[in-house]
């Protein structure tokens, strides 16, 4: 949701004669970093896809390696472990949270293995404490790929805070906060933090602004690696300034719409996607819904008789070994993925968004009883 600020914000970085990366772009990191806790790092990327491929770089990830992922996800998740010739190695996920399914990943790790990337699906928080406990006994590195989140915790610890090698979120408009397009990683190693910095702006040892600022030497800068064109502009960031001061207040409205749904959708033929425990903060990014298989309508009945009355759903996701390339390219047995199968078969997400009113919920929770009740 925009609003007067965000509009103000981009006029002023326009008035400012600079548009791309400079002080806003290192307000905006410095704010977010903040924002999660002490000891971290924020590096601005212009998506999450960018911000997942310079993490799983600066990771050391490439050709020879696999790398664990769940299958019910967006396919920017496993395509930047396919832009560095490594390979994704599908995991099925968990019944109740939709998040990776680690005993089913400790059956598919394999010697290659050498990282994970765990999936805050739809807002959930993965159990990170697990998930860290995993990856130390495989010795396997950790990127959580946060898109649905902002802001989430887990256990009383901010997503994007724990001990993971990196985290990344995203700013695409449809996200929890938005910059139109943007992403953030952020990370406690200084290292990777070092890595993606120079990556992000094509493996130059000095940015634009940097040289801008130290005059005499601004023609100055060297080649240490051939980089990729990531950086967030100015403009972008102000947007993400103002979206980030308003991040708690948006994920309630959502958390207050999810909530009203839970109570009004608790007895018909579907599940609902799970509450965060009790010392956690479920982003509530989507609220996807599987309609059971006994329901008086299939899912895709339900998705038509909705979008007659003018309420529009969509589907997350058409796990990754469903789709052409992946069912192509990976090695699984025709039942590898059960929980994800079983969970697409009936998916549909509701509409979810901060500024919905109880009467929008309402209209849209009673449409659903209607029809399957
Ligand atoms: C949206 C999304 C991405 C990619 O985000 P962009 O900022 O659009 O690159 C990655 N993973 C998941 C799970 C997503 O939903």
């Amino acid at each position: 949701m925009i609003g007067e600020a965000e509009i103000e914000a981009v006029m002023s970085v326009l008035r400012s004669g600079w548009l791309t990366t400079g002080a806003k772009a290192r307000e905006f990191e410095q704010a977010f970093a903040a924002a999660l806790g002490d000891g971290i790092e924020a590096i601005a990327v212009n998506s999450a896809t960018a911000g997942l491929h310079l993490a799983a770089e600066a990771c050391g990830i490439g050709p020879g390696d696999e790398v664990l992922v769940p299958t019910l996800t967006f396919t920017a998740t496993a395509s930047v472990i396919r832009h560095l010739g490594a390979d994704p190695v599908l995991v099925d996920v968990d019944r109740a949270t939709r998040t990776i399914d680690l005993e089913h990943a400790a059956r598919r790790l394999t010697p290659r293995c050498t990282a994970i990337i765990p999936v805050h699906f739809g807002g959930f928080p993965c159990d990170m404490a697990a998930v860290l406990d995993f990856a130390r006994r495989h010795g396997l590195r950790v990127i959580e790929d946060a898109a649905h989140v902002m802001p989430g915790h887990r256990s009383g610890r901010a997503i994007g805070a724990w001990e993971s090698d990196a985290c990344v979120f995203s700013f695409y408009a449809t996200k929890p906060i938005t910059t139109g397009e943007g992403g953030m990683i952020t990370t406690r190693n200084p290292v990777i933090a070092a890595r993606a910095r120079m990556m992000r702006s094509h493996g130059l040892d000095r940015d634009a602004f940097d040289r801008f600022r130290k005059v005499g030497t601004s023609w100055a800068y060297d080649v240490a690696a051939p980089g990729f064109k990531y950086n967030l502009t100015d403009l972008a960031a102000a947007i993400g300034i103002v979206q980030l001061g308003r991040s708690d207040d948006l994920r309630s409205g959502r958390q207050r719409a999810a909530e009203r749904y839970l109570d009004q959708l608790s007895d018909l033929p579907l599940d609902c996607p799970a509450a965060a425990p009790s010392d956690s903060l479920h982003s509530w990014h989507l609220f996807p819904i599987r309609v059971h298989e006994d329901a008086p309508l299939t899912r895709d009945d339900v998705i038509a008789a909705l979008a007659a009355q003018g309420i529009g759903t969509s589907v997350h996701y058409r796990p990754l070994h469903q789709m052409a390339y992946w069912r192509r390219y990976s090695t699984f047995a025709p039942d590898e993925f059960p929980e994800s199968d079983r969970y697409f078969a009936g998916a549909l997400s509701l509409p979810l968004f901060a500024s919905m009113t109880d009467g929008d919920v309402d209209r849209v929770a009673g449409a659903v009883r209607k029809l399957l009740r």
